[in-house]
Parts: C-alpha cells; structure tokens; sequence
C-alpha cells in the first residue's frame, strides 16, 4: 500500500465543494481499496502512544465555532481491536497501549469523508507522542513499515506550515498573501522529501521559518511519522500542493 500524508487545513473543508476537498477525492478515487486504514492525526496528541481498539470508534467534533453541519457530520466506520493489536506488536520497545478511548478526530475523519466516502474501511488512530525528538518520531513510521504489506493504508494528517494566529489574522484583515517564510518551508520541505535527507528534514524544523511554520510540532509531526514508513523504492507525488488561509500549506504526499 502507499503512504499518505494529507494537509487537512480548515475542517470546513470536510464539508465545502472546494480545490481542496476535490483534489482529495480525486486521490481518494487512485487508491486500491486498504484492508484498513492507520491514521496519525495531528488532534490527537499524548504523553506515550495510544492506539485506538474499539470495535465502534466515535466521530469527534473536537472543534469550535463552526457550523451545526460540522457538528452533524458523521463517519462511522468500524474500528479493529485486530489491527491496534499489530500496531502494538509493530511498535514493540516504544510502549503503545491499545485503549478504548478517543475515536476519530476531525484530522482524519474530514479527509477519510473525501478520500473514502463509504465508511466501511476499518480505521484505527495512533496518537502523536510530543515528547519524543523528531528523528524518533521518523523511528516509529519505520516500524509501522511492515504494516504495507498486509494492505493497511498508513495515512497521517497535519500540515506542512501550520500558523493558526498567522491564519486567524489573514482571515480577520482579508489579507491572504502567503508569506515568505511559509512558501520558503513549503518548498524546503517538498525538496528534502524528494531527496530523502532525513537530517536535512528535520533540521529545517529548527530554522526561523521553521519555528514560523510550528509554533507547535502537532501537525509536523504526523509528516515524519508517514516518511519514516517509507523508502527510496517509493515514488514519491506531491497530489496537492498550494496555500490556503495565506500561510497554511495544504500540501499533500504520496509514496508508492
Ligand atoms: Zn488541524
């Protein structure tokens, strides 16, 4: 199976006919049909790593401000205690708990409704571990690797810049110029990608486009995570790429 990352961006955009929402089910439309799906989601952040097990795991609405539609969207596939098992096991020495708790969080819930728009695939979420460095957080997806083979999709969902104040404003002032500093990561990011230069990729989260980019790691993080699956047999797109809100980069990447 090939790896995704997705940006997710505004979670309107799980509701909106838009560039965004098409480019995703036109990807979606790509994809052979995953035994089950293995989403890293930027929402769901831990101390240690949390797996989803529950057989009927809940739609989370963890947002505010948003129209009741939001609120009423609804993607009830089923969850697989299976599958969390074998992404324990994979994830051996990092001390992964199966728990029945969370559910799908808005990150990959408004991109599965797109990419798989009948929720029969089996999903699980893994959660993002803060506390780890970022080379770590590379270590993990290497582990989640064998996964592939048994037709489980690894979809992780963030964003490649994700200024949320930066964003806020351009929308209150109307002023939706993207800046330097988020099209300069973009496309540093996108080039150590296509070279697969792991130090180079994770020193550029030091840089000062970089603390620009993540005042917080949440949403870089699940990008690591989803290369660290992957190697250099697999070719690499970039399905969707461009700026939403000015700075918030909607880049999304494809292996295999
Ligand atoms: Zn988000």
């Amino acid at each position: 199976m090939p790896v995704l990352f997705v940006g997710h961006g505004s979670p309107m955009n799980a509701i909106e006919d838009n560039v965004w929402s098409q480019a995703l089910r036109k990807l979606g439309s790509s994809l052979a049909v995953p035994t089950a799906i293995l989403a890293v989601s930027a929402h769901w952040t831990t101390r240690g790593l949390r797996v989803t097990s529950q057989e009927h795991p809940s739609t989370i609405h963890d947002f505010g401000g948003f129209p009741q539609q939001l609120f009423d969207m609804n993607y009830p596939a089923p969850g697989s205690n299976d599958l969390a098992q074998r992404v324990v096991k994979a994830l051996s020495g990092e001390q992964a708990v199966a728990v029945e708790e969370w559910g799908l969080d808005h990150g990959t819930w408004s991109v599965l409704v797109h990419l798989f728009p009948d929720p029969v695939i089996p999903v699980v979420q893994l959660s993002i571990d803060l506390g780890r460095s970022h080379s770590a957080q590379i270590d993990l997806g290497r582990k989640l690797a064998s996964l592939r083979d048994e037709g489980v999709l690894i979809l992780a969902s963030g964003n490649v810049t994700h200024n949320l104040a930066h964003a806020m404003r351009a929308m209150a002032t109307g002023d939706l110029r993207t800046p330097l500093w988020a099209s300069q990561f973009d496309a540093a990011t996108g080039k150590a990608l296509e070279q697969r230069d792991d130090q180079q990729l994770i020193a550029l989260a030091d840089l000062p486009e970089g603390r620009m980019s993540h005042p917080s790691f949440d949403h870089w993080i699940p990008l690591l995570v989803a290369y660290g699956a992957t190697g250099p047999e697999d070719k690499l797109s970039f399905p969707v790429e461009g700026f939403d809100l000015g700075s918030l980069s909607m880049r999304s990447v494809r292996w295999g």
